[in-house]
């Protein structure tokens, strides 16, 4: 099949290079000249493991193409939404500016019959919108939200745990279905998936655009809950690594999601469930409203408790302190600073007055011109030279194989917070450090 891809950020770089590998001849148009050229050059403008080895395929087979063009997209038979969606600037409402350009560029070039299939994750009703502004182009419209993760993009899109296809509802009438055009399209895209067993879900529009919030949002629960135990760990001397791990072992809770620390971030989650929140307060939903709120208010807490440990390790202020920060991006294996955890307690400290220095494997140079106010290493120990206090607030694996008893070479006083949860705490201690996780205030 003939397919464009339109945004090719994070989730559309991916997914434009997964739908080449399956066979698919594939166009990727970005507004982004920069992104562009390096996409076309076979090279990824962002960390993301695996993705530039399909990019490199994708070239060699000159089935996968990356332009600024719109026009190029007219003799497509599938159209995939992959623009951003991000929190608007004066409310928790998602900003919907660049889908709605995307889709009327589209709406001037897509040929009648083809379809145009929405993958942003969207406030539920935004369908019905992009229905207007795609009025007069002749072409199908569905939605097929996206649950790729970061970091594990390449692997999620293809083998996902499921397909969403949000379609009108006259395609789910009995009988319906194996006749509609968007969803023969969309078994079409994703036949080799299918063929090998991956769920397909076929709802209505609503459907699966409340799909994607529900899950992102439990997910947002889950970790928000496991953090406000941590916090009642803390005050009850208790250890909620232990809980957590008591916890999961009951397979109806799970593992996944439940490990304390500082926090979820990034360009999704905190967006995506303040856009929840904003969408259960306009239907009137206050359940959703409250429970949204508290789930992001417990979350930016963790950054909070973080920053008041730091201080109170250093005496009650950090002021005029040096300490080396582990972590810029919002979780390991991306280089994605989107609102990220480990930022946010950086600039804390830099605000508190601290002479904060950051390292990460991948995200610095995301960081370095943003931030002037921090200092930025290449390496942990050139970060830690003469720390009085080192925080580790991304989990990369590099930061989790750290050897205290090295470290405490460099640094001017063994304190460290793990604000992960991830390091040998009993370890840390025997090599000298003063050692503060979250919620494990019984080991102290
Ligand atoms: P991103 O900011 O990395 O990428 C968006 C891209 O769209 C940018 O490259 C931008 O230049 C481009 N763009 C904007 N307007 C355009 C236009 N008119 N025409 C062509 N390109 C245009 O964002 P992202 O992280 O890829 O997220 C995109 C959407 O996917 C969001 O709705 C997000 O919530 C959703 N999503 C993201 C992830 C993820 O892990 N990043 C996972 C699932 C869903």
């Amino acid at each position: 099949m003939k397919i464009s891809v339109i945004g090719c950020g994070y989730l559309g770089a991916v997914h434009a290079a997964t739908l080449a590998s399956m066979g698919h001849d594939v166009v990727g148009v970005d507004t982004d000249a920069e992104k562009v050229g390096h996409l076309a050059r076979g090279f990824a403008p962002f960390f993301e493991p695996g993705l530039e080895d399909l990019l490199r395929d994708g070239r060699a087979t000159g089935r996968l193409a990356f332009t600024t063009d719109m026009d190029l997209v007219a003799d497509c038979d599938v159209h995939f939404l992959c623009v951003g969606t991000p929190q608007s600037k004066t409310s928790e409402l998602a900003d919907l500016a660049y889908l709605e350009a995307a889709t009327r560029s589209l709406a001037e070039r897509a040929r009648a019959g083809s379809v145009v299939v929405g993958k942003s994750t969207v406030p539920v009703g935004t369908v019905q919108r992009v229905r207007g502004w795609l009025v007069g182009a002749g072409a199908e419209l569905a939605w097929n939200p996206e649950f790729l993760r970061q970091g594990t993009a390449v692997k999620d899109s293809l083998v996902p745990d499921r397909l969403v296809y949000g379609v009108d509802d006259a395609d789910l009438a009995p009988g319906a279905q194996a006749a509609s055009a968007v969803v023969r399209a969309l078994d079409e895209v994703y036949a080799p998936l299918l063929h090998a067993g991956v769920p397909r879900i076929v709802c209505n529009f609503a459907t699966a655009e409340l799909i994607k919030s529900a899950a992102n949002a439990y997910l947002a629960t889950k970790l928000s809950y496991i953090n406000a135990m941590a916090e009642l760990c803390d005050a009850a001397g208790a250890d909620v690594t232990q809980l957590s791990a008591a916890m999961g072992l009951d397979p109806r809770i799970g593992q996944r999601y439940l490990a304390a620390g500082l926090g979820f971030g990034g360009g999704c989650l905190p967006k995506d469930i303040r856009s929840f929140r904003a969408q259960a307060r306009e239907l009137g939903v206050e359940s959703v409203d409250a429970w949204m709120g508290l789930v992001d208010e417990i979350n930016i807490n963790q950054r909070t408790r973080v920053a008041e440990i730091a201080s109170e390790l250093c005496g009650g202020s950090v002021s005029g302190r040096r300490v080396a920060v582990l972590g810029a991006a919002f979780k390991p294996d991306t280089d994605d600073i989107r609102d990220s955890p480990a930022i946010d307690v950086a600039l804390r400290l830099a605000q508190a007055g601290a002479h904060v220095t950051v390292t990460d494997p991948k995200a610095i140079n995301n960081a370095w011109m943003r931030y002037p106010q921090l200092q930025f290493e290449t390496s942990v120990a050139a970060a830690c030279d003469g720390a009085e206090i080192v925080l580790l607030v991304t989990e990369w694996a590099e930061f989790r194989a750290i050897d205290p008893i090295d470290l405490a070479e460099r640094v001017s006083r063994p304190v460290m917070v793990d604000a992960r949860n991830v390091l040998d705490g009993d370890a840390w201690r025997a090599a000298g450090w003063t050692f503060r996780g979250l919620g494990t205030g019984a080991r102290r």
